[in-house]
C-alpha cells in the first residue's frame, strides 16, 4: 500500500445511515469503523461506493414439510457482500432475529475479516428466520436442504462457501455438502467448511478460534515488552472460543485468574484449574457450581485489573458505561463485536491495546479456507501442520496491522479495517469496473 493515502474527507461520499443508528447496534459499530478507515485511506469515491453496496442479496421462501403434516414456509437469506479476491465465504445461521440488514452487515464483516488476514476469499453470510430449537432434526434437515437448493445458483467452491454459524454446525453442513452434491451429481466436499472431520472437515477447526486470540495475545504481549509467563487473563466467556484461548494461554505460562458464562464468573488471583473448569462444563453444560474461585459477575470480570482481557461471548460488552473502569493491558477481542464504536476512543486515551475482532477471531476463518484448499487438492494436513500455518498467518496479520498502525498513528481497530479495505480496494482498482 502507498504511503500517502489521504484525500479531503469531503470528496468521501457519506454512508447512508439510515440503518444502524445507535452505540449498541454492532453494525454499526463495524460501519462507524469502516468509514473512519475509509476516510483516512485514497479511495475514490467510486470505489467507496462500491465497497459500502452488498454484491448480491438473495431472499427465498423455504416451505417446509413439518412433522404434523402441515407445510410452513420460512424465509431464507444469502447475502454476497463482495468476491472481488475470490469466492464468497461466510456462515450461515438459523434464528429467529436474522434480518436482510443484520446478514447483508454481517456479509460486510467477513469481507474485511478475510482480507486482513489475508484469504483469497470474499465475504458473504446467510440465514433463515425460524427456531431451530423448537424443531425436529428431520424439519431441520429438510429446512436446511429445501434452502440449500434456493440458493443453490450462488453455491459452490468457486463462488460461495458457506460455513456454520448461530445454531448450525457440521451436521447442517453435511446436509448442505450432500444436496449440493446430488444436484451437480458428482460429490463436492469445497462447497462448504466446518464439516465432520470424516468427510472432508480439517483437523483443528474446532480449535482454530481460540488459537489464533492464543497467537496474537503472545505477540501483542511481546510487543509491549511483557513477559508471557505468568501474564494475569480474565476470559469472558467458556465455549468454544473463550474455553480453547484460556487453556492455551494457560499452556503458555499465563496466569487464567478469571472466567465466566452466562451463569456467572469464577476468579482466582492465584490462577485457575482450567482443565478442571472445562471438565466442569463437560458434566454440567455450564460453568455453575464450580469451586475453583470466588464467584463474579461478568460485569466485574470485564474490569479486573488483569493484563489481558478476552471477552469472548457477546457482542457490546464495552461500551461508553463502563470502558472507563477497564484495567487490562491488552484487549483480544475473541467473540465479535465486544466493543462498541463509543468506547474505542475511552480506551484509546487509557492506553488500552485492543486486537480488534477482525484480526483477534479470525483463526476460525483461516483454518476454513485450509479446510477448502485440503478438500480442493483432496489431501489432508496433519493437525501439527494446520496449527503451524494458522501460527504464520496470524502471526504476518498481527505484525502487519501493527505496521500499518505505527505508519499512521492510528489505533489497531482502523489500521485492521484500513488494510483488509486497501485490500479489497487495490483489486477493485485492478480489476477495473466491469462495464
Ligand atoms: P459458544 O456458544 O461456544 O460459547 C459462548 C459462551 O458465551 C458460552 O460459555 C456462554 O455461556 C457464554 N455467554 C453467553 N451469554 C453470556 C453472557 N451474557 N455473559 C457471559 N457469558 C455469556 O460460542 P463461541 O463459538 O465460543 O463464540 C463466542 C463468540 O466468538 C461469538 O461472538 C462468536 O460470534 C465469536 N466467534 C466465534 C468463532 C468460532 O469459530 N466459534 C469464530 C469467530 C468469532
Amino acid at each position: 500500500m502507498a504511503t500517502d493515502l489521504r484525500l479531503p474527507t469531503s470528496t468521501i461520499v457519506l454512508p447512508d445511515k439510515d440503518r444502524f443508528l445507535n452505540e449498541e447496534n454492532p453494525f454499526e459499530a463495524m460501519m462507524s469503523r469502516f468509514d473512519r478507515a475509509a476516510a483516512l485511506l485514497d479511495l475514490d469515491p467510486g470505489i467507496y461506493q462500491v465497497l459500502r453496496h452488498p454484491e448480491k442479496q438473495i431472499t427465498i421462501s423455504v416451505p417446509v414439510m413439518m412433522d404434523n403434516g402441515e407445510v410452513k414456509v420460512f424465509t431464507g437469506h444469502r447475502v454476497l457482500y463482495n468476491t472481488s479476491r475470490g469466492p464468497a465465504k461466510g456462515g450461515i445461521r438459523f434464528d429467529m432475529a436474522v434480518t436482510l440488514d443484520e446478514v447483508t452487515a454481517l456479509a460486510a464483516w467477513m469481507t474485511w475479516k478475510c482480507a486482513v488476514v489475508n484469504l483469497p476469499f470474499g465475504g458473504a453470510k446467510g440465514g433463515v428466520v425460524c427456531d431451530p430449537l423448537g424443531m425436529s432434526v428431520g424439519e431441520l434437515e429438510r429446512l436446511t436442504r429445501r434452502y440449500t437448493a434456493g440458493i443453490i445458483s450462488t453455491l459452490g467452491p468457486d463462488s460461495d462457501v458457506p460455513a456454520p454459524d448461530v445454531n448450525t454446525n457440521e451436521r447442517v453442513m453435511a446436509w448442505i455438502m450432500d444436496t449440493y452434491s446430488m444436484h451437480v451429481r458428482h460429490t463436492v466436499t469445497a462447497v462448504v467448511t466446518g464439516k465432520p472431520v470424516e468427510m472432508g472437515g480439517s483437523l483443528g477447526r474446532r480449535e482454530a478460534t481460540g488459537r489464533g486470540v492464543m497467537f496474537v495475545v503472545r505477540e501483542a504481549l511481546g510487543h509491549l515488552q511483557r513477559p508471557m509467563a505468568g501474564a494475569t487473563v480474565a476470559v469472558q466467556g467458556f465455549g468454544n472460543v473463550g474455553s480453547v484461548a484460556a487453556r492455551l494461554l494457560g499452556q503458555q505460562g499465563c496466569k487464567i485468574v478469571a472466567i465466566s458464562d452466562r451463569t456467572g464468573g469464577y476468579h482466582n488471583p492465584a490462577g485457575l484449574d482450567v482443565d478442571a473448569a472445562i471438565a466442569h462444563v463437560q458434566r454440567h453444560k455450564t460453568l455453575e457450581g464450580f469451586t475453583g474461585g470466588d464467584a463474579l459477575t461478568n460485569e466485574a470480570l470485564l474490569e479486573l485489573d488483569v493484563d489481558v482481557l478476552v471477552p469472548a461471548a457477546l457482542e457490546n460488552v464495552i461500551t461508553s458505561k463502563n470502558a472507563q473502569r477497564i484495567k487490562a493491558r491488552i484487549i483480544a477481542e475473541g467473540a465479535n463485536g465486544p466493543t462498541s464504536a463509543g468506547a474505542d476512543a475511552i480506551l484509546e486515551e487509557k492506553g488500552i491495546f485492543v486486537i480488534p475482532d477482525i484480526l483477534a477471531n479470525a483463526g476460525g476463518v483461516t483454518v476454513s479456507y485450509f479446510e477448502w484448499v485440503q478438500d480442493r487438492g483432496g489431501y489432508f494436513w496433519s493437525e501439527d501442520v494446520v496449527n503451524e500455518r494458522l501460527r504464520d498467518i496470524m502471526t504476518r496479520s498481527f505484525h502487519d496491522v501493527l505496521a500499518l498502525s505505527r505508519q499512521h498513528r492510528v489505533n489497531m481497530r482502523t489500521a485492521a479495517y484500513m488494510l483488509s479495505i486497501s485490500r479489497v480496494a487495490t483489486v477493485h482498482k485492478l480489476r477495473g469496473i466491469y462495464a
